[in-house]
């Protein structure tokens, strides 16, 4: 039987963002008007502090809190016992000013507007602050993916995807996988594109199965950049990698890429974790071992070398550098004065909250911000998109020079700014990436 459609089949919203007071100059949020784990208020303090030091025009940061396009879809999906559900899908643009929009698609029952709307403007800060040519977006459905059978999922994908087409294309929205979406979904959503276009579009996603148009080098790329931009910042400190203590929170595709590379420089990974728990050994885990395990068991849970810790006293070791790659909001003004880590690499999006970051700050610890450090993966995602675009395929140790290059002039593009202005990475690098979204802004002026 078929269920009630509470939902609009398509809602191209105004802005719902409150416009600002013509009359008033930039300011951030109050802190005291902030909740701490919201991921909108966490991005607009950063965001706001950026827009206040670069004294940017009020019209400008108008534009930028503004999201160009949020888009709320219904998605009838006939399951496999013949039930009719609809599920509501989003697609938030940020930004076109440099570029087609870009950011993944998350399958979620926590998806939210507000946290689509968040997350589609970090990926405007990510793009930028590497200098890619790309605006931010990010997409979701609300369902609880866990629950479907692979053909309920690939039907839910293919009409949440004819839903949002007319905003899909690889000339102005370009999505990726995200939370609990993957190479298969990407594929489902080429194939749906290109069945409409009346032609194969293999550039309109990326995170693609390499035999379909993905790159050789994606898979590992947010792990491999966390790595690099690590290596960076220890060197910059003047932290010998060799020997060097490492803590790294979660082991998926981003924690243990990063763990595992960091141990080939030379690092001692004493520590990781996940949702299970954790392991630590101060003679240094077998990372390639942790991984083999996790490949046979699914998680960490029952590995059977070193002590077992919690994820709490994971983050709080005394280590040379520690990892958060696993969650958001896991460093806050509740454990921050804990931490007693001497450099952070987040690669995870949005591990520590704005309160967080003033106690570090007050530490001492320094801090490669999540979209600096975590950026490989996207800078992969460009370079699927060039491969597509130019029907030639590269290899995978040219990929791995062309992002180990990005990465590098993209911490010193930072580090110099910080330097600059005196201010820390994360503020610089949200300047960086909103003084260069501006720019577009002031270059393109306002259609009328
Ligand atoms: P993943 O699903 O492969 O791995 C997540 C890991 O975190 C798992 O080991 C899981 O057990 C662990 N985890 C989950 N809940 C936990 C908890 N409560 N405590 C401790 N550990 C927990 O995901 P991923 O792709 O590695 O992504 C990790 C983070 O990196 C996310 O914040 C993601 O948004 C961010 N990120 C990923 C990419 C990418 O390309 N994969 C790019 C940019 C940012």
């Amino acid at each position: 039987m078929a269920r009630e459609n509470t939902t609009p089949d398509l809602l191209i919203r105004e802005p719902v963002t409150p416009v600002a007071d013509p009359r008033q100059p930039v300011t951030p949020p109050a802190s005291g008007t902030l909740r701490e784990e919201n991921p909108f208020d966490a991005m607009l303090a950063r965001y706001g502090q950026a827009a206040r030091l670069l004294d940017l025009e009020v019209g400008i940061d108008r534009i930028l809190r503004h999201p160009e396009k949020e888009i709320i879809v219904a998605v009838p999906v006939e399951m496999d016992d013949g039930d009719i559900q609809v599920f509501t899908g989003y697609r938030v643009i940020h930004s076109t000013a440099r570029g087609p929009g870009k950011g993944g698609i998350r399958y979620d029952a926590g998806v939210s507007l507000d946290e689509v709307k968040a997350l589609a403007a970090w990926m405007t800060w990510k793009c930028a602050v590497v200098d890619l040519p790309f605006g931010g977006a990010k997409g979701g459905v609300l369902c609880d993916p866990f629950t479907l059978s692979l053909r309920e999922k690939e039907r839910l994908t293919r009409r949440y995807t004819a839903g949002i087409i007319h905003t899909l294309g690889p000339d102005s929205d370009v999505p990726a996988p995200d939370v609990n979406t993957n190479e298969q979904v990407m594929a489902w959503i080429m194939d749906t594109y290109s069945m409409h276009a009346r032609q194969p579009e293999t550039a309109v996603v990326t995170g693609k199965p390499v035999a379909m148009g993905g790159s050789l080098g994606r898979r590992e790329a947010t792990g491999r950049g966390v790595a690099i931009s690590a290596g960076e910042a220890m060197s910059y400190v003047g932290m010998p990698m060799r020997g060097a203590t490492v803590a790294v929170q979660g082991f998926g595709n981003v924690g243990s890429t990063a763990a595992q590379l960091l141990a080939r420089d030379g690092c001692r990974v004493v520590a990781i974790g996940d949702k299970t728990g954790a392991i630590h050994d101060e003679r240094g885990v077998d990372v390639d071992d942790a991984i083999a395990w996790v490949r046979t068991h699914g998680t960490l849970e029952g590995y059977p070398k070193g002590d077992a810790i919690t994820n709490d006293e994971l983050l709080t070791l005394e280590v040379d550098l520690l990892v958060p790659a696993a969650l958001e909001n896991v460093i806050t003004s509740r454990n921050a004065s804990r931490i007693r880590a001497k450099v952070i690499c987040e690669g995870a999006n949005g591990p520590t909250t704005a309160a967080a970051d003033a106690i570090l700050e007050s530490k001492g610890i320094f801090v490669v911000p999540d979209i600096l450090a975590n950026a490989g993966g996207v800078t992969v995602s460009y370079f699927e998109w060039v491969q597509n675009r130019a029907a030639w395929y590269w290899t995978e140790s040219q990929v791995n020079e062309r992002l180990t290059e990005v990465m590098r002039r993209s911490f010193a593009d930072v580090l110099r700014l910080a330097t600059q202005h005196g201010v820390t990475m994360r503020t610089a690098a949200y300047m960086l990436a909103v003084g260069r979204v501006a720019t577009a802004h002031r270059l393109r002026g306002v259609y009328a």
